[in-house]
């Protein structure tokens, strides 16, 4: 088939073609339309040992998704209503073509992506609004709510929970079109007004080149860089609580936002940028990590940071062990000397399948490993970044790496992390090439305290690993000084989809059995709001459904169990 054999080694055809014009897989597809960074053969190598898998079953692709998409129906406004949308938001901003209507419809959950590869997508929106700017909102939100048409807000698109799966039908703005400027930026206050629809790397570049942009007497930073930074925007981040690969030091979205301007059914109103203030509970707190359930932000004003990249010092180590890792890491956040940015351990099997696809896997590496009591499948590596003014960057380093030794860890090359810094939003895109050949590799993350990581580590690792066949890479990478978070990574070739998903849930549940909280950064989304009251209580989500109830009484925002807000009391 096509170019599969060589004489020597076998390498997949793997997709190298922009996918056709408005198919489905032009609206999956992670990474620009020309984009990909496909697996190495050392990878695939991993496959057929760990899938029973040979070159054959890398000949034949399935579900590739390249068929023209489209919608299940015909959008369900009469019309006179899609006219009432022309007039707010320009005729120009208003679709009802099937494929702006299926893109705009998935993010980028499994359960979505594998929809579309099916050609099956199962819910989509009836119409797809781009507004202007917060007026159109203003008016679309008061109309629908007259007309109890529910809303979607689409940002980057990036969701990997069903955040923004129309369940009910309905509207569908498209907030990253036109909503996508930094208003201001006041350097005395070291922040930045800004719409939310706009990217992560508009964003950054901005704020890198503020003194030709903005006249500022120094370039910023945002300090937010998840590993979705190309396809996710400001507002993203902060309405479903994200953190980026450097919260460590700078903070996860929920502190780097100083304040939000929402329009919601119930009004529109914006929270007050004090440093602090001691009045009340806040509402600003409140809205972070809202999900589109209360209302739709409009604007915000961030944090931002000075911007000195040539201070930014790196550190890379082997730890013996996952305990000592962990151990090293709890030293390094109590330290109070400092905090790194990027800071990283990987569970042994992480560690290990890392090592070996960078060609680290010969005998004269092991020997050496060997003699420093760095073994196979115990061995674990940390690295990260320490950034900001540069003494206190090199401090940090300094005091870091002495616990580190004192743990045991052997000191790598700064190299190894800036290998990581150049490929890391490109390795998701490999995502496609597996689920070409029937691989699927997805994630799952949650947020632990110190005194449980090692038992929910263990709890969660020992049921994934329990299905034959599965590989199971772990780390943690974002810390605070009570704990951390484990970002589970599987990756299998499943009989079926339903077998993939019945495990999917499955490990969703031994997460929350054993301690973890239902997310720590991808948010609740529908996907992860059936365990949310075992997770919170009633208590909490009652408190929870009241200001559903307050913000949004019709149930227009976002309906269809977000945040598990309308179920199961069906409001
Ligand atoms: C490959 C990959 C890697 C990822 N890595 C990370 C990571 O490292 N860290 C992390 O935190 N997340 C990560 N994510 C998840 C995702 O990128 C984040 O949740 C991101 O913050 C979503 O931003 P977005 O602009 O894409 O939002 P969307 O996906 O467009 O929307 C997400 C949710 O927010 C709502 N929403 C969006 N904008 C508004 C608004 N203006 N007003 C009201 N509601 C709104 C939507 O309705 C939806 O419920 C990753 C995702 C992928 C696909």
């Amino acid at each position: 088939m096509e170019n599969a054999m060589s004489d020597k080694q076998f390498t997949p055809d793997w997709t190298n073609q922009p996918p056709p014009q408005d198919s489905y897989r032009a609206i999956f597809k992670l990474g620009k339309p020309d984009e990909f960074k496909h697996p190495r053969n050392a990878l695939v190598d991993i496959m057929k040992t760990e899938f029973g898998m040979a070159d054959q079953d890398f000949m034949q692709k399935r579900d590739q998704g390249n068929e023209k998409a489209a919608a299940p129906g015909k959008s369900r406004f009469s019309n006179e209503q899609i006219e009432r949308f022309r007039e707010f938001a320009g005729a120009e901003n208003v679709s009802i073509s099937d494929f702006d209507r299926v893109k705009f419809s998935s993010g980028q959950s499994l359960k979505e992506v594998t929809d579309l590869r099916r050609g099956k997508p199962s819910h989509v929106t009836d119409i797809v609004v781009h507004p202007r700017d917060k007026n159109d909102v203003r008016e679309i939100v008061r109309y629908c709510n007259d007309e109890k048409i529910p809303v979607y807000v689409y940002s980057g698109g990036s969701s990997v929970v069903m955040g923004i799966t129309p369940e009910k039908g309905g509207v569908t703005l498209v907030m990253s079109t036109h909503m996508n400027r930094i208003l201001k930026i006041n350097e005395l206050n070291q922040s930045v007004t800004v719409q939310p629809g706009i990217m992560g790397p508009a964003f950054e570049e901005a704020l890198n080149n503020a003194p030709a942009l903005f006249n500022t007497s120094r370039s910023y930073t945002c300090g937010h860089f998840p590993q979705s930074f190309e396809i996710s925007s400001v507002g993203g981040w902060i309405v479903t609580l994200g953190s980026g690969q450097a919260s460590t030091y700078y903070g996860d979205a929920y502190h780097l936002v100083l304040s939000q301007e929402y329009v919601t059914p119930a009004g529109s109103f914006k929270t007050l940028d004090y440093p602090a203030a001691a009045t009340g509970p806040k509402v600003n707190d409140i809205m972070k990590g809202s999900e589109g359930s209360f209302g739709i932000l409009v604007e915000l004003t961030m944090k931002v940071f000075r911007h000195m990249p040539e201070n930014r010092q790196r550190f890379a180590f082997m730890f013996p062990s996952w305990e000592a890792a962990v151990n090293a890491s709890r030293e390094i956040m109590q330290g109070e000397f400092g905090l790194p940015a990027v800071y990283r351990i990987s569970d042994p099997e992480e560690t290990d399948r890392g090592l070996k696809l960078l060609g680290f896997d010969n005998k004269l590496f092991e020997r050496f490993m060997a003699l420093r009591g760095l073994k196979p499948m115990q061995r674990c590596v940390c690295m990260g970044t320490a950034e900001g003014e540069a003494g206190f960057a090199k401090h940090v380093k300094k005091q870091l790496s002495k616990i580190c030794r004192k743990n045991g860890a052997m000191r790598l090359p700064g190299a190894v992390v800036k290998t990581w810094e150049k490929t890391r939003y490109k390795e998701p895109l490999m995502r496609e090439d597996f689920m070409d050949f029937g691989i699927i590799t997805d994630t799952l993350e949650t947020s632990v305290a110190w005194d449980n990581l090692l038992h929910l580590h263990r709890e969660v690792r020992a049921f994934i690993k329990s299905r034959p066949g599965t590989i199971c890479m772990t780390h943690a990478s974002h810390f605070y000084q009570n704990g951390t978070n484990l970002y589970f990574i599987f990756v299998l070739k499943p009989a079926s989809l339903e077998e993939f998903f019945a495990f999917h849930r499955e490990i969703i549940g031994r997460i929350v059995k054993n301690g973890g909280s239902v997310s720590h950064h991808h948010g609740v989304g529908k996907l992860l709001s059936p365990w949310m009251e075992t997770h919170l209580g009633n208590e909490q989500m009652q408190v929870l459904r009241a200001l559903k109830r307050h913000f949004d009484p019709n149930n227009i925002m976002n309906p269809g169990a977000q945040l598990a807000l309308d179920s199961p009391d069906g409001k």
